[in-house]
């Protein structure tokens, strides 16, 4: 009984159709007022194991989570869900905690968030004030803060101990994202539970795509894996404070909108970038670890790492933060073995000679993961105490098919080089050398020799693969200490006599990516819709100062744009859209995907959203593919006109209309060439005055039939160009 009101409040309240890993045992066991532990993965979904119980139990949940920023989103997106919530800590004035306390006092609250510290504030004060309340359960969110063995000890976690203690039947649910068996102990024992369920899902995260690359030049490295990716919004780790001041403003010189993040800067700074990130206005923020911990926003495509982190569990945690929505994301780490001896200085814990160790032991294993030549998902699983199959598909280590050529000629280039080097210098000379750089770094006398230059055909990083290698198999060795040189071993003369042959491995041959967590039918979505939902959202985020996120989700609108809800019953049916929002929102949606919709000819597929479990092959892709659009421009450009090219396509001129705004926007057609030119100024008075975001309804209403969908939408293309 209780479980199908709890799938009803998972329904109209949050929106979602079916419970995710444990999220419903969870739900089970708090409501029979038991205590339990949950482990589950970043984005897999704690919050409603406690939020749900919180709505159908009397009383007031309390929910412990350390970090004041996390507070103010998740009680914001409850209250995007119309669930009442409130938090309370240091940020707020006395005014607006007094409004809190009233709140409580008058019963309308069902959830309270607050820092650990604040639970044990003077002495048992807020204990006590607690306990004049009916308490529902307490929530502890982060959990293995309380526990020395772990990566995040928080002294001020240890107090949580009393909470059964003064509390002893009210249920306590102990939430983490990263525990291995010693933590979970520990988790238990610290916060005397009860007898606790353990709940365990897996780690997981199938949708993020896990990849390492040797940190030669990190800078070109990463200009060049951004430039892949110009329009996704991502998390770029440094180790220091300077190096993230540094990076943002070079990315920002070369024309990326990225933004730094570090506690040493001022708050309101750091607030503000914070928010701008999470509101979508700047795409990439370039932060120190202090950045992250409670940022909930879904849809980060990649992290980056251009530094080490300290232990398998940060790394986790920080990749973590990619790809919350389920949508296919990217963990990028550049890697040096270097950096791992760079880090140790920061593995040392002050007065504790065993703490120490558990760190360095841990930076360790990091190094070896940034090393590993097998699956990276199955380390970082098997780490976290979790089997698994040995080749996941979806990291670089498994899309990589490593072949081997004759590269005897390469080897001997390498390999005199060096002795021509006498020995001398490291990789990076040689290389440079044998490319016959210009710089001035290479000495005069060395450009004269023969060698010089010799191995121009071959790329920097193609050398830098063969030297490894050549390395690795024992044709050269590089000596220890801060400096290492490249020298020649016994097995060098023989190449470089030409009586033995060497292989090396070629340039790495990579496979298509998995797909992510969506389902195949939603792949199949309309590209543009969508990018007029997300204008619409941010708009909408803007007007209420929310992120852009707690409205609705991407996963949430690549749904719209794929099964394309013509009503709002039919919105609801769309993942993540609540009652609420279907309310507060519905209709700001609905109106672009029905305009979208009659100008493109197409009708709702949303009953394919529910037959989904039964189909097995795609549908097919509405006959207005893409193709459609280039016989339109073609068309077009061979000086067809509009209303010719749609009589003789048998098509509406509205939709030949959109086919050709397409090409606006990439340039290939200008405005001019599709709308009159008397007809520019009166549309783009119309938008200045409605601001209608990106839904053309409004300021169609406005100009009446003079004017046409292509053409209002033409002119919102071009003027946001501009
Ligand atoms: P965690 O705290 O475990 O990192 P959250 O509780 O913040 O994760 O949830 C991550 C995302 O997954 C949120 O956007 C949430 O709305 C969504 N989510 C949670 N449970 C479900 C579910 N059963 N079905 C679909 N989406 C869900
Ligand atoms: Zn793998």
């Amino acid at each position: 009984m209780n479980i199908i009101l709890a799938k009803q409040i998972l329904k109209h309240q949050f929106g979602f159709d079916s419970f995710r890993m444990n999220q419903q045992q969870a739900i089970e066991t708090v409501l029979q007022e038991k205590d339990c532990v949950v482990l589950m993965p970043t984005g897999g979904g704690k919050s409603l194991c406690y939020q749900i119980p919180a709505l159908m139990l009397d009383g007031l949940a309390v929910v412990i989570s350390p970090l004041i920023s996390l507070m103010k989103d998740q009680v914001d997106a409850l209250k995007s869900n119309g669930v009442n919530a409130a938090f309370l800590n240091s940020t707020q004035s006395a005014a607006q905690q007094g409004e809190v306390f009233r709140a409580i006092a008058g019963n309308k609250l069902k959830l309270l968030y607050v820092a650990p510290e604040r639970l044990m504030q003077t002495g048992d004060q807020f204990i006590d004030y607690l306990k004049q309340l009916n308490v529902s359960l307490f929530a502890i969110d982060e959990a293995h803060c309380i526990s020395s063995w772990g990566h995040d000890f928080r002294p001020e976690y240890m107090h949580l101990a009393k909470l059964k203690v003064h509390f002893p039947n009210t249920p306590v649910i102990a939430l983490t994202a990263t525990a291995d068996k010693l933590v979970r102990q520990d988790i238990m024992e610290k916060l005397e539970l009860n007898n606790p369920a353990l709940f365990i899902s897996s780690f997981n995260r199938p949708n993020i795509f896990y990849s390492v690359e040797a940190k030669r030049n990190s800078y070109s490295q990463l200009l060049n894996y951004l430039s892949k990716h110009r329009n996704d919004s991502g998390i770029i780790y440094c180790l220091s404070r300077n190096s993230v001041e540094n990076l943002a403003e070079d990315l920002k010189q070369d024309g990326f909108n990225a933004l730094p993040y570090h506690a040493g800067l001022e708050r309101t700074i750091r607030e503000k970038h914070q928010e701008l990130f999470l509101k979508d206005e700047a795409k990439i923020i370039v932060a120190t670890i202090a950045f992250g911990m409670g940022i909930d926003k879904s849809n980060v495509r990649f992290v980056v790492h251009m530094d080490l982190p300290k232990n398998i569990e940060s790394y986790y945690q920080e990749t973590g933060r990619a790809g919350r929505d389920g949508l296919q994301s990217e963990a990028v780490l550049f890697f040096s073995w270097g950096d791992v001896i760079k880090m140790k200085k920061f593995a040392e814990v002050e007065n504790n000679e065993t703490q120490t160790k558990i760190m360095l032991k841990k930076l360790n294993q990091m190094g070896e993961f940034g090393d590993l030549k097998t699956c990276r998902r199955k380390y970082l699983l098997n780490y976290f105490s979790e089997e698994t199959k040995d080749i996941c598909g979806s990291c670089d280590n498994c899309n990589t098919k490593y072949e081997r050529f004759d590269a005897t000629i390469i080897a001997q280039k390498a390999l005199s080089a060096v002795k021509r080097l006498e020995q001398r210098w490291g990789t990076n000379y040689v290389i440079d050398f044998l490319r016959g750089s210009k710089s001035e770094k290479i000495r005069g006398e060395h450009k004269e020799i023969k060698t010089y230059g010799v191995g121009a055909d071959i790329s920097k990083d193609n050398w830098f693969d063969y030297i490894k290698d050549l390395i690795a198999q024992g044709y050269l060795k590089q000596t220890d200490g801060q400096y290492p040189v490249l020298t020649l071993t016994e097995k060098s003369e023989a190449v470089l006599r030409g009586v033995e042959k060497v292989e090396l491995i070629k340039v790495k041959i990579k496979e298509e990516k998995k797909a992510s967590l969506v389902s195949e039918e939603v792949q199949d979505y309309f590209r543009d819709l969508f990018s007029n939902l997300k204008s619409i959202r941010k708009y909408i985020a803007a007007n209420e100062n929310l992120a852009a996120f707690i409205i609705f989700s991407d996963a949430t609108l690549i749904e719209m744009s794929s099964y394309l809800p013509l009503s709002l019953d039919e919105m609801k049916k769309i993942s993540g859209v609540s009652d609420t929002k279907a309310e507060k929102y519905g209709n700001a949606f609905l109106k672009e995907i029905k305009g979208y919709c009659e100008i493109n000819q197409l009708e709702s597929r949303i009953h394919l959203k529910v037959q989904k479990r039964e189909r097995k092959s795609r549908p097919k892709k509405n006959s207005k593919g893409n193709d459609t659009y280039s016989i339109s421009l073609n068309m077009f450009k061979s000086g067809t006109s509009i209303a010719e090219i749609a009589e003789s396509r048998g098509l509406a001129k509205s939709t030949i209309e959109t086919h050709l705004v397409r090409f606006i926007e990439s340039g290939e057609i200008k405005l001019e060439q599709i709308v009159p030119s008397e007809k520019i100024e009166p549309i783009k008075k119309a938008i200045r005055k409605l601001k209608p975001g990106f839904s053309t309804a409004p300021v169609k209403e406005f100009l009446g039939d003079d004017y046409s969908y292509g053409e209002i939408r033409a002119v919102m293309v071009s003027m946001s160009k501009e």
